[in-house]
């Protein structure tokens, strides 16, 4: 295993084990939930948003070691960004979990999702999280799944 490979490795393993924000912020005003069935993975986004931003994000629920980390590498990347800002780093994770290269070095933290492109199955545990976000701030859908 590369170098870099190891680093991503230890990203999501501590961020699994330590999760950033697994809470519900006060003052919540968007929430989805999300689910993966073929994984079992179970999110739900709680956020604040006043102004048209991202105030505070938070999440809760159960699911594998990639579907945690993601949340949590989640949480730090769009806090402060507003929605077509989060829609954009959504984006460019899928572009990066498609085969292409990840095209910013911001968020960094993300980069370390890259590994997952060679397992596709867990693609959709990577995705849920945001797709759950993506839910929430648009008030379509009370609840997303993968399927
Ligand atoms: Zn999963």
């Amino acid at each position: 295993m590369s170098e870099l490979n190891q680093l991503y490795q230890r990203v999501i393993l501590d961020h699994n084990k330590n999760p950033r924000n697994f809470y519900k912020p006060d003052g919540s005003n968007r929430k989805a939930e999300g689910y993966n069935p073929v994984c079992g993975d179970q999110i739900t986004i709680h956020a604040r948003l006043d102004g048209g931003m991202v105030r505070e994000i938070g999440f809760q629920g159960s699911g594998c070691a990639i579907s945690r980390a993601s949340a949590s590498l989640m949480t730090e990347a769009v806090k402060g960004k507003n929605r077509s800002e989060t829609q954009t780093i959504f984006e460019s994770l899928q572009r990066m979990l498609s085969g292409a290269g990840f095209e910013s070095d911001e968020p960094g933290g993300l980069n370390a999702l890259s590994g997952v492109r060679r397992f596709p199955v867990r693609i959709k545990c990577a995705l849920l999280p945001w797709q759950t976000l993506i839910a929430a701030l648009d008030e379509k859908a009370e609840s997303v799944s993968t399927e």
